[in-house]
């Protein structure tokens, strides 16, 4: 088996609609190494795309999933339910970002915990509005698409969209666009669109993911959160990439002096196991009658063994100081790197959340396909790198927060000469 024959393979046997980031085939990976079908290491930097902050198969979590698989590997939690979903739910009842009593409900998919925060937050208040920003990513179902806010490639064709779903620019210093824009062009829409009383929910992510990681700035959480109080609607935010010690803490929202309503999770709260979540204050998420909520593998049992261990893992291996700690040597670097390469024009990022951003420093236009070279490069050297940002002009990092020092030190070098090559 060689890599250039699966990819063969792949694009006869699946649809060009997943265009998959990198031409190389798992066979199999540990921690922060993935190893090709051809039995090539890489380090990897995508982490499946922000799910692996414990790394991968953690020893701790393949045997909590092995022990579950000699229990049961399904019942439906709503036709008989199993304690570890109950005592995972009073855990995360206890460190999530939620004023007063939570409550939580899993689901499976990240786009399917967004749905049913919105459904929540429609039979809470009565209401059925919501607003989004701008560059927001929020899943690939309709109402996850419909709040997503970015056309290509996750929205063209796919219309029409769920109604009364409204979009504000997302402030961003290199777009021009100021927190007070943000919530002036809020006030706009309950002039021009749609009136504060009809609005459930104000949804987004605390720092943008696939939008390029973009930070919210302090003022503009609590100018939300302010607006919210005004006219009762739910603040949601959507942790599903941020979760689980990527930034530093254990949710983005622990960075912020106000909290939301609701919160999304999913991701790395399960170390590859496919786990969602809404968690939010226990009079909300009361508020759908019973049976309003599921899933037939909502809450599965080898998924909810998994996320037990990755909050032990968290804990026990202080990965929210780690993420501190190694964003913060990553983010020295690729300022070093900014100042010799004047087409990289932001490093941004929170914890380690973080993103350098490509653009033509004369004409100030977004540069892919500077960003698919340097992934290229990296490649080449075994370091895998994915993009982000509204206009594929990003590059994210995203290693596991278990990562040797050693090896970060090593993918740092690459970086470094895949910038400049
Ligand atoms: N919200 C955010 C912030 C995300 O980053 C993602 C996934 N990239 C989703 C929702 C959707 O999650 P899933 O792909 O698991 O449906």
């Amino acid at each position: 088996m060689n890599n250039a024959d699966l990819e063969m393979r792949r694009l006869a046997a699946t649809p060009r609609g997943i265009a998959a980031m990198t031409k190389i085939y798992a066979q199999r990976a540990k921690n922060a190494s993935l190893w090709d079908v051809e039995g090539r290491e890489y380090i990897d930097f995508a982490a499946g795309i922000a799910v692996l902050n414990t790394g991968h198969r953690h020893p701790r979590i393949v045997n909590a999933i092995q022990a579950q698989l000699e229990c049961f590997i399904h019942t439906c939690y709503f036709v008989v339910p199993y304690e570890s979903a109950v005592s995972l739910a009073e855990r995360i009842n206890s460190i999530a970002p939620i004023e007063g009593k939570a409550k939580t409900v899993f689901f499976t998919t990240g786009a399917e915990a967004v749905e049913n925060a919105v459904k929540i937050a429609r039979v809470h208040t009565g209401r059925p509005a919501v607003i989004a920003f701008g560059g927001a990513f929020h899943g690939r179902t309709f109402m996850g698409m419909s709040l997503t806010g970015k056309v290509p490639s996750y929205k063209a064709g796919f219309g029409p969209f769920v109604p009364d779903v409204y979009h504000v620019p997302f402030p961003s210093r290199i777009e021009g666009a100021s927190v007070q824009d943000s919530l002036a062009a809020i006030g706009r829409l309950f002039k021009c669109d749609v009136e504060p009383q009809r609005v459930a929910a104000i949804i987004l992510e605390p720092v943008q993911g696939e939008g390029g990681f973009n930070v919210a700035p302090p003022e503009l959480m609590r100018g939300l959160r302010a607006l919210c109080d005004q006219h009762g609607i739910l603040l949601i935010a959507d942790e599903i990439q941020t979760g689980f010690a990527r930034t530093g803490r254990m949710f983005a929202m622990d960075h912020y002096d106000v909290k939301p309503d609701l919160v999304t999770m999913a991701k790395s709260l399960a170390g590859g196991m496919p786990l969602s979540a809404v968690c939010g204050k226990a009079a909300i998420m009361d508020a759908p009658a019973p049976g309003g909520l599921g899933g037939t593998y909502a809450g599965n049992p080898l998924a909810v063994a998994a996320a037990h261990a990755v909050l032990d893992v968290l804990a026990e291996e202080e990965l929210a100081e780690r993420a501190e700690r190694l964003g913060a040597e990553l983010r020295e670097n690729l300022t070093q790197l900014k100042a010799r390469h004047p087409e990289i024009a932001e490093v941004r990022g929170l914890g380690s959340m973080n993103a350098i951003e490509f653009r033509d420093p004369q004409t100030g236009e977004p540069l892919p396909s500077r960003v698919q070279k340097v992934q290229r490069n990296a490649l080449e050297e075994g370091l895998v790198l994915i993009s982000c940002g509204n206009h594929g002009n990003a590059i994210r990092f995203l290693y596991p927060l278990t990562i040797p020092d050693e090896q970060f030190k090593r993918a740092l070098g690459i970086i470094e000469r895949a910038v400049k090559g």
